[in-house]
């Protein structure tokens, strides 16, 4: 196929492709998606060999948020039963962060509901990050507040936070249909003040709100313009309670034609598998590492994912290798200038939820008689709030 030759001479090479050509990527057919995943992963393999970097979310602050994104289970009138809880004390923080570096995670991500921080929220994470720095040698922290005032980049970065991460979520043109209390702009401007104050940006989207293959090739483009170094794929949560509850618009194809995309448009940078894997990848989950360099360990800041030990299987079974804090994650040529490479959160503001849709075959001898169904089948079973780990009694899933 002349498009995915001509892709994967463009990612060893660090070329991006065009608008056209990733388009096309999300048009192919699904007698054509083995060959997209096996180009996508050349350039996998050529920047990240089969390493796969583990992250660990820890949901500092759950629920009640003034802002209505709504896509999200903490947004403002969500009736997701998801737990709510104030912020947690450093040490509680610490003890769940550890669990997440016992289970071989190498980033922490510490998420807080909420538009932004207070300058006391900041002094609270601050004293959070030193506490985990301090319990858990050489482990990298990410930090995810929201939208972020002046000097407040700053003084995240003089506490040790490594990255930051704040997702765009949608195109430019179509953000306004997903929000109203903030807009596309300060999410850019939150995103440049974390790299201006020296810190990793991590800064992704969410697929399967309704958007466009144009809306889902224009955010991936408007991220690698932003050139964060690590980009977070989040598959939409649709969860009972929120505006999107009804949006199950993923088939596990579907979705591994989106990671293949952005892995095409962004070879060189981390492209990390978050919320919605489970619930949309399902059983096609080993796939997509050959797609994505990295992924959450365990569950997600409101939803859970599947045990931390079925993580590690996969990634074993599937011919990869966890990555070791001695490794850096980004390739040489990435690393100039950034303290390394780090990215954010799964679900993380800007949350996950969702639901996919999948293709079945009715049983039949003659393939002529074979009639799919319909690919928006929901399947609210999996989605499971979370009731463990940060905020509970219950230990967390690592
Ligand atoms: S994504 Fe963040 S800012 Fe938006 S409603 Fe959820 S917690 Fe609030």
């Amino acid at each position: 196929m002349d498009l995915l030759n001509t892709l994967v001479d463009k990612g060893l090479r660090r070329e991006l492709p065009t608008r056209e050509e990733a388009l096309a990527v999300l048009a192919t057919s699904d007698d054509e998606l083995l060959d997209v995943v096996a180009a996508a992963g050349k350039v996998r393999r050529q920047w990240f060999g089969r390493r796969v970097k583990l992250n660990y979310l820890v949901n500092l602050k759950s629920g009640l948020c003034p802002e209505d994104c709504s896509y999200c289970s903490q947004r403002l009138g969500s009736k997701a039963e998801i737990l709510k809880y104030t912020w947690l004390k450093p040490d509680d923080a610490s003890k769940a962060a550890a669990a997440g570096v016992a289970g071989g995670a190498k980033r922490v991500c510490l998420v807080a509901s909420g538009r932004g921080p207070t300058d006391k929220d900041v002094d609270r994470v601050s004293e959070t990050i030193a506490a985990i720095k301090e319990q858990n040698e050489g482990v990298e922290v990410c930090a995810c507040l929201g939208l972020l005032s002046d000097g407040q980049a700053g003084r995240l970065r003089e506490a040790g936070a490594d990255a930051y991460n704040h997702n765009l979520n949608t195109s430019e043109a179509t953000y306004g249909d997903i929000c109203t209390t903030h807009d596309f702009s300060d999410r850019v401007s939150t995103v440049q003040q974390a790299q201006a104050a020296g810190m990793s940006a991590c800064s992704g989207l969410i697929a399967g709100m309704g958007e466009s293959d144009a809306d889902l090739v224009d955010v991936v483009f408007a991220l690698r313009e932003l050139d964060p170094d690590s980009v977070p794929v989040n598959f939409l949560i649709p969860f009972e309670g929120t505006p999107l509850a009804k949006e199950w618009n993923l088939t596990p194809q579907r979705a591994l034609r989106i990671l293949a995309m952005v892995r095409f448009v962004c070879p060189d940078i981390e492209v990390r598998l978050a919320g919605g894997r489970e619930v949309h990848l399902r059983s096609m989950q080993p796939l997509a590492l050959h797609l994505v360099n990295s992924i959450f360990l365990g569950d997600y800041l409101t939803s859970e994912g599947q045990a931390g030990k079925d993580d590690l299987a996969m990634i074993a079974d599937a011919g990869f290798e966890v990555e070791g804090t001695d490794t850096t994650t980004l390739p040489e040529h990435r690393r100039q200038g950034c303290g390394e490479a780090h990215g954010g959160c799964g679900e993380a503001h800007g949350a996950c939820g969702e639901a996919p849709a999948e293709t079945t075959a009715a049983a039949s001898d003659d393939v002529s008689d074979v009639v799919p169904a319909p690919a928006e089948e929901t399947r609210r079973d999996l989605v499971s709030v979370r009731r463990r780990g940060a905020g509970t009694d219950l230990p967390p899933n690592a």
